[in-house]
């Protein structure tokens, strides 16, 4: 069994807790607006990973990986593209003492990747706007699967993180936030709330790919803006973006 891969990268500390080592998947079906990994949209041209080479990696860095909660995340593109294989892989590496970690849009949620969430630690889930139809102008597509996704993390007593990017005239309006309080107060598996800031770092690869971006005169959201977003939230989140009791 093999993983279609776009890169990897041995040593994150930006990717969930600890260190960790990311496997960056080929495949996504969001396209959202202010993506900077638009090279990982389609499903062709990874890499095929066979999952036995990663378990073999992972476990010769087991002892850097291990201490305060690190280990391996799967990002992309997204998890969802590919949940069996990832399944896969997380099973082989259960019985290490590490985290599994998905970073995902949590666009679909059947069978596959029920599957795959009963042998995941941490979910790093992308809360991109709460709003459906605007959910749709940002990403292609409505989110009533993406909230259920996180409904059923709760259900089923699994931990997450909420990751919300700023955009500034985008989802940064009074409606946004109070929606997105919706999806953060008395949530029992959220474990932590963090506001990323939209960034251009990635908007040299749509001109590249000839794929037209729509955020070309966007500046990077502020520190002022990320602040007011913190702060709108400091009654149910506190400054390390843990939920408040
Ligand atoms: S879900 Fe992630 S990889 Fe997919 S389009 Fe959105 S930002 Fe890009």
């Amino acid at each position: 069994m093999t993983l279609n891969v776009h890169s990897i990268e041995s040593f994150s500390t930006v990717d969930g807790p600890g260190v960790r080592y990311v496997v960056f998947l080929k495949g996504c079906a969001f396209r959202c607006m202010y993506c900077h990994n638009v090279d990982t949209w389609d499903n062709a041209g990874g890499k095929a990973v066979p999952i036995a080479d990663i378990v073999w990696e992972v476990k010769k860095n087991v002892a850097y990986l291990t201490p305060n909660r690190g280990g391996i995340t799967v990002s992309g593109g997204d998890p969802m593209e590919q949940p069996s294989a990832v399944r896969d892989l997380f099973s082989e590496i259960k019985g290490l003492p590490i985290t599994t970690c998905i970073d995902t849009a949590g666009y679909r949620l059947d069978d596959d990747v029920k599957s795959l969430l009963s042998v995941t630690d941490l979910v790093l889930l992308d809360m991109k706007q709460p709003d459906a139809e605007r959910h749709r102008e940002l990403t292609g597509h409505r989110n009533e699967t993406v909230l259920a996704f996180q409904d059923y993390l709760d259900a089923m007593k699994i931990k997450y993180w909420l990751r919300f990017t700023v955009v500034e005239g985008v989802n940064d309006d009074d409606a946004t936030l109070a929606l997105l309080r919706e999806r953060i107060a008395k949530r029992p598996m959220l474990e932590r709330f963090e506001v990323l800031p939209y960034h251009t770092l990635g908007a040299y690869k749509w001109k590249e790919l000839g794929i037209p971006y729509r955020l070309k005169d966007k500046k990077p959201a502020s520190a002022a803006t990320v602040a007011r977003v913190c702060a709108s939230m400091k009654d149910i989140i506190d400054a390390d973006g843990k939920p408040l009791p």
